[in-house]
Formats: structure tokens, sequence, C-alpha cells
């Protein structure tokens, strides 16, 4: 073991930046704390201007070659990352857990195979984009999707390796080499993939993670001009730093970012899983974008509604994340639970009540916590919490159901629990939001669009969406 390697749960996990197929320490490193227990889990390499120039210079020399590989050569190597991926299934699993609190259990069985699935599924949909060729007065139109360059991928906390390859594995298909800047509070799995995609023989400098703090290495990447596509994710106030940052280059962006989505339930809805729906917003503590933290229900089932809903969220298991039987594990840091207990502190010195919870637990644990009696244009109604915090609010007829939802600066998701299909059609065609679940929650095909609107963000990647995003399309035209 070298100064730069530690071990995690039995996994060893290097430390430093990869940087054109070599390990590059910096001089300076940041600890990395585990919300399990705060305990130190190592120091990582912390990234300046100097590391973002270094990954930035190392893609854009390997991009030439790797943009000339054929399409079968690089689905052969995305496939190769992704036996890697389940090869180390267990020990991607595990470090996850330790670095960002997210259940062991799902990211065993659910997240971490869905991380092979993702350079499975952008290896194979690289081989079917249409290539048809079309005539104009005689003339070929040949339309080709050409790579466009080094791509900077930045990513969030709540689910790392997850989110990373939604952008790596379209982005290395597209032919481009990439800069994947992992967030500083879950940094370990983005090095594990560098290992991986090393030993399935990805070409040095094709892939190039650097670790450290947004507004250092981050902002250096961001705002690098040798840049050709900028995809992140995470919050708002972040993104619009980075869309400045671009802008000044006219660097194309992709920005998924926070949503404040609604669960609407009516009165003919099955209760049953209308309450399953609400109670699953707590997964991952709440640290989901997708949640639909905002329950909006019939007035003539409320009552009812939360009588259940309350029977079953006192059901759910708190505890180590590592425990096969815990349902809700930390929150990710001790600030972004002090913003957790604000946002509801504030809200019940202004008349919420918490119907369960609405407190600290030990440690980075957080009480799941449902509120009533809160405004329309309330903090708690309107800005993103980011923990297990839900909020509960009535209506009386339809329109009033599609006011309420659509009154907020976001647009990611909509879930609408309903027994008629009629409504369901009507109620979905008048939602803003970029994924609307009628009757289930969280389901996702890598071919639908996923993204935001309004606030929730720019652009859309799935299936050929990602391709888009990821490519300069070209068209050549030829006289007969
Ligand atoms: P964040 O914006 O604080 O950080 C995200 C990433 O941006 C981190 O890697 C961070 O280091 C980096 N960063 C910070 N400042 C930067 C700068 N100036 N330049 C470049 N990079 C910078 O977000 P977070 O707290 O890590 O994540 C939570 C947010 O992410 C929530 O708002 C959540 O809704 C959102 N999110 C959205 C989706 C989605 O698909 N829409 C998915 C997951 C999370």
């Amino acid at each position: 073991m070298t100064d730069h390697t530690i071990t995690v749960a039995g996994t060893a996990v290097d430390t430093r930046h990869w940087i054109g197929g070599e390990r590059v320490a910096s001089a300076e490193t940041f600890t990395d704390v585990s919300p399990i227990d705060q305990s130190a889990i190592g120091e990582i390499s912390r990234g300046t201007a100097t590391e973002a120039a270094a990954a930035v210079a190392a893609a854009k020399a390997a991009f030439p070659g790797w943009a000339a590989t054929t399409w079968t050569e690089r689905a052969r190597i995305l496939h190769a990352v992704a036996d890697g991926v389940e090869k180390r299934l267990e020990d991607l699993a595990i470090v996850e857990t330790t670095d960002n609190g997210a259940l062991l259990r799902s990211h065993r069985r659910g997240v971490m195979p869905r991380v092979a699935h993702n350079f499975r599924f952008f290896a194979d949909w690289l081989l079917r984009l249409d290539h048809d060729d079309f005539e104009t007065r005689g003339h070929t139109n040949h339309v080709s999707w050409d790579p466009a360059g080094p791509c900077v991928l930045i990513t969030p906390w709540n689910a790392p390796l997850m989110l990373a390859t939604w952008k790596v594995a379209p982005a290395l298909a597209a032919g481009n080499t990439v800069i994947l800047k992992p967030a500083e509070w879950s940094p370990l799995t983005a090095s594990l993939l560098a290992d991986i995609a090393a030993e399935a023989g990805l070409p040095a400098g094709v892939l190039n993670v650097v670790q450290g703090y947004g507004a250092e290495v981050g902002s250096a990447l961001v705002s690098h001009p040798d840049v050709r596509r900028i995809s992140f994710t995470g919050s708002v106030p972040t993104a619009k730093r980075i869309a400045e940052s671009a802008a000044a280059n006219l660097t194309p962006l992709s920005l998924e970012l926070g949503g404040k989505s609604p669960l609407l339930v009516f009165a003919d809805a099955d209760l049953d899983l209308a309450t399953d729906l609400a109670v699953e917003q707590y997964d991952n503590a709440g640290q989901v974008c997708l949640a639909a933290t905002r329950i909006l229900v019939e007035e003539s089932v409320a009552d009812e509604f939360t009588r259940r809903f309350v029977e079953k969220a006192a059901r759910l298991d708190q505890g180590d994340p590592r425990d096969e039987a815990t349902d809700i594990g930390p929150n990710i840091h001790a600030r972004q639970l002090e913003k957790i207990d604000g946002f509801v502190q504030r809200a019940v010195a202004a008349g919420a009540r918490a119907v369960i919870g609405g407190h600290r637990k030990d440690g980075l644990y957080y009480a799941p916590t449902l509120l009533t009696d809160v405004a329309q244009d309330s903090e708690i109604v309107q800005e993103e919490v980011f923990g297990p915090v839900l909020t509960l609010q009535t209506f009386s007829d339809e329109e009033e159901a599609v006011r309420l939802a659509n009154d907020t600066r976001f647009g990611l998701a909509a879930t609408v629990a309903t027994g008629d299909r009629e409504r369901a059609d009507r109620v979905t065609a008048q939602l803003v939001a970029g994924t609307v679940w009628v009757n289930c929650f969280f389901v996702r095909d890598l071919q639908a669009p996923f993204g935001g609107s309004r606030h929730s963000g720019v652009g859309r990647e799935g299936g050929t969406w990602s391709f888009d995003f990821y490519c300069d399309l070209k068209n050549t035209v030829t006289a007969p």
C-alpha cells in the first residue's frame, strides 16, 4: 500500500487523480468522511486549476485516437467496462455505501447492476443510431454523428456512480474523451471506475478523473476553452455559475438540476398504492432529485390517506445503511443536516404541523418528516429540502390539483395516483414535468428522455437524446 491508497471495507481505493492514464497526486488533500458514523475515510487529492488543465490536455491529446476508433471497437471496450463493474460489484457497493451512506442493499441489487447496464445500453444504442441517407434533387444527404471533443462531467453525491455513468457511458460511446469530477463528499467510486476502465482497455487519456472542490478544480474545468461539452448534475445555484463560465466559451451545456415534484392523489386512487408511493419518497433519506416531496391529496380522502401513511412510515427502519433491514440511512453531511433542520424549524415556526418527525436524531440521521398546514407560497413548499421531509396539502378538484402541482419554479417530475385513466391523461397533459409517473414511481428506461423543465434543467439525457448532446451532427450533401 502506498500513501495514496486507502482501504475501504477491504477494498483498495487510490485517492489520487487519474490523468492521461497515470495516477497524479496534488500537494493538498481534503478529508473524505463517512456519513454512517462521521469517521474519516481518508485524505483525497485536492485538485486545482493545474490538475484541471492537465486533465483537459490529456483528454484533448487522446481525442483524435479515440474518435477514430470504429464504433464496434468502442462498443466492445464499453462492454468490457460493464464486465469489470459486474466483477467488482460488491467492492463498488460497499465503497459507495461507506462514502455516501445510501443503502448497501440497493447498491448491491439495484444501483451497481444498473451502472453496468448504463455502459451496455449506450454501447448498444450507438450501433442503432439512425444513418439513413436521403435525397434532395438527386443529391445525397448523409448525416454523421461526429464526436465533439473533451467533455467535462460534473456530478453530485446522492447517487455518485449511477449519475456519473449516465454521462460517461454515452460521452465515451460517442467517441469523446472525458474528464469526470465527482462530488467532494463522495469521491471514491469514480476512482474505482478509472481502475476498471483501464483494465477494460480504455486507452490512456480517454477517461480522466479529477478530485476536489467545485469552486476550485470544478470551476477551472468548466471555464477551460478546450472543453467541448459540459454536463452537470447538481443544484440550481451551481448550475448558474457553471452556465456563466460556459457562456464565455459558448460551451454547450446539459443541466440536470433539483426539483420539488408533486404526488397528486385523487379520491379515486388505490389508497394503498398511493400511500406506498408516498412512503417511497423517503428513499435514500430523501436525497433524490426526482422525489415527490409535495403530496397533494383530494380533501375527501386526506384523513384516511394520512392515517395509512403514518402507519406505514412508522414501520420504516432507520439506521446503519450496511444493514439489510435498514430502509433509511443517514444524510450525507453535517452541513446538509443543518440545512434540512433549518427548513423544518422555519416551517414549524411559520405554523406547519409535524404529523411525524420534525427533528434530528443521533449522528447524521433525520427523522422521516411529514408537515401539514403549509402555505403554497411558503419556503417549505417552494424550495428543495433534499432530506426526508414531505409536505401534505389538500385540493378540492382537478383544476386546483394541477394549479398547485405546477406552482413552483421547478419541473422535474410528477406522480399521479388515480383510478381513472381519462383523468390521468387530462392531468398529465397539463403538468409541467420532464417525467410523469401514473400509479408508479421511479420506473426509468434509458431509452426515454430524462431531464427537467424550468429550473430543473436544460436538455435531456437518455437514448438518442444523449448522443444529440455529445455529438456534433454533420450533414454532408453530395452532388449526383
Ligand atoms: P452541488 O451543485 O452543490 O454540487 C454538484 C457538483 O458540482 C459537485 O461535484 C461540486 O463539486 C460541483 N461544483 C460546485 N461548484 C462548482 C463550480 N463553481 N464549478 C464547477 N463545479 C462545481 O449539488 P449537490 O449538493 O452535490 O447535489 C444535490 C443537488 O443535485 C440537488 O439539487 C439535486 O436535486 C440535484 N440532483 C439532480 C439530479 C437530476 O438528474 N436532475 C440528480 C441528482 C441530484
